[in-house]
């Protein structure tokens, strides 16, 4: 069996062009969706990370403001920004990105966010409305996970998801929008005595580790939906996945491509989420 392609790039294309026209309703209505992205530090990953974000807007509609601090830089500097961003009403989103240099205390600079413009969903008051049901902004990697699901019509209510990894921007939430649609999940990290009797009896595997091919194919329940969320670099420079994607395909019923999976979804949740806010904040106005 080769498992079916959940592509990313195409579900992206059709969601981007619904989020424009929304962005376009907005904006002629005299509220323009903002996104202003905070970037410290040269890490080079992050920089293309934000390149991409800002793309994406620019190309919805969606405008952006970068904001970008050497690797130096001092706390306060940052959180003054946040601060003037937060009071900044043409401002709908703002972004960290992360990881931050070690100097800087990353819980406090995420909290320091309002929580009305976390449209990545990392202020803990976002995380407890999300853990109780209530309105928040979803993280968007699980968010986007949860998209390429309904796309291709996953029975979600009794299956077994198991997912690979605990962080709290992909593992934790990822498992508790499972939960919330009706799976059994079962979370897997490193301490995980017998990981592939877990993964073996997913209909649902999701894999967000940061290890390359991690998961191979005989780690897989034939017909299983296989979601790789994982980005790894190669020494070749080429990018691959936390699964082994060749071994994988031909034992799952579905599974996500890197590049082209979950990554552009990622970033297709970021513009939602930051045209839901200023959607949110024409109707006070
Ligand atoms: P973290 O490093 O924060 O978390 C990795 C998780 O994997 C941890 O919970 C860790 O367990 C677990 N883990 C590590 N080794 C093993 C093992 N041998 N067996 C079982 N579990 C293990 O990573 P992130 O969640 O931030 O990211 C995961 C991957 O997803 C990375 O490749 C990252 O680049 C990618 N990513 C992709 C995004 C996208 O847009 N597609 C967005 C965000 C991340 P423990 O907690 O015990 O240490």
């Amino acid at each position: 069996m080769t498992a079916r392609i959940i592509d990313g790039n195409a579900l992206s294309a059709k969601l981007r062009g619904e989020l424009a026209a929304k962005a376009a309703e907005l904006t002629a209505k005299g509220t323009q969706p903002c996104l202003a992205v905070i970037l410290v530090g040269g890490d080079s990953a992050s920089a293309v990370y934000v390149r991409n974000k800002v793309a994406g807007c620019e190309k919805a509609g969606i405008k952006s403001l970068k904001f970008e601090y050497p690797q130096d830089a001092a706390p306060a500097d940052v959180l003054g920004k946040i601060a003037e961003l937060n009071a900044d009403p043409s401002v709908h989103g703002i972004l960290v990105q992360l990881p931050l240099p070690k100097h800087f205390d990353e819980k406090a600079v995420l909290e320091a966010i309002s929580v009305e413009k976390d449209v990545d969903g990392f202020h803990a008051e976002n995380v407890g409305r999300l853990s109780q049901g209530q309105e928040a902004f979803i993280p968007c990697t699980p968010n986007g996970v949860m998209e390429m699901l309904k796309s291709i019509e996953t029975p979600l209510r009794g299956a077994e998801a198991v997912v690979i990894g605990r962080s709290n921007i992909v593992g934790k939430p990822m498992a508790m929008l499972l939960t919330a649609a009706g799976a059994t999940v079962t979370v897997c990290h490193s301490g995980t005595r017998d990981l592939n009797f877990h993964t073996r009896r997913a209909d649902i595997l999701v894999a967000a580790i940061g290890k390359p091919k991690f998961v191979t194919g005989d780690m897989v329940r034939p017909g299983a939906v296989v979601i790789d969320v994982g980005i790894n670099r190669l020494p070749d420079g080429k990018l691959c996945g936390d699964v082994d994607f060749d071994s994988a395909k031909d034992v799952a019923g579905a599974i996500t491509p890197v590049p082209g999976g979950v990554g552009p979804m990622t970033i297709t949740m970021l513009l939602a989420n930051t045209v839901e806010s200023a959607s949110r904040a024409a109707r006070k106005a």
